[in-house]
């Protein structure tokens, strides 16, 4: 198995998924028991019914490249599937997502305050990316620890 390979991961079918525009700073974070080429398939068209990303593309006037989506877990199994999404949304909180997915149990708020940077990153085959790793989140991290040396 080669998991770097992008061609294979967008023929699996069942995946979450993490797209950053490429034009701004908005992310999405979504789930599909189809595959991810035909998922995106649909957040590119501008037909009806649109999805978020496709909102967003056709409203800002945006693109999503191939190489801004991620996917973050491979699940096969629906329920599963869409725990895992509604946890990396939780765990993100991506701009473009209008809501929270499915309604998680309120034993996962504990796990996922114990856990901020996500439950079950590791097991994903190292496909999740690493947080923090976009530019602007390490100038945010950056200030707020400012803010901490300069109060004490
Ligand atoms: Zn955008």
């Amino acid at each position: 198995m080669q998991p770097k390979d992008k061609t294979k991961n967008h023929q699996k079918c069942g995946v979450v998924y993490k797209i950053s525009c490429s034009d701004c700073d908005e992310t999405y974070i979504g789930e599909t028991g189809r595959t991810l080429s035909y998922r995106m398939r649909q957040h590119a068209s501008q037909r009806e019914p649109t999805t978020a990303v496709g909102e967003h593309i056709g409203r800002e006037n945006h693109k999503i490249k191939d190489e801004e989506v991620k996917v973050l877990a491979r699940e096969s199994n629906t329920w599963q599937r869409k725990i895992r999404e509604a946890v990396e949304i939780r765990t993100h909180k991506p701009e473009m997502n209008k809501d929270n997915g499915y309604d998680l149990p309120a034993i996962y708020n504990n796990i996922l305050q114990q856990h901020p940077q996500g439950v079950g990153g590791a097991h994903a085959e190292g496909l999740t990316s690493p947080p923090l790793k976009k530019a602007s989140d390490g100038q945010k991290l950056r200030k707020s620890y400012n803010i901490q040396s300069q109060q004490r």
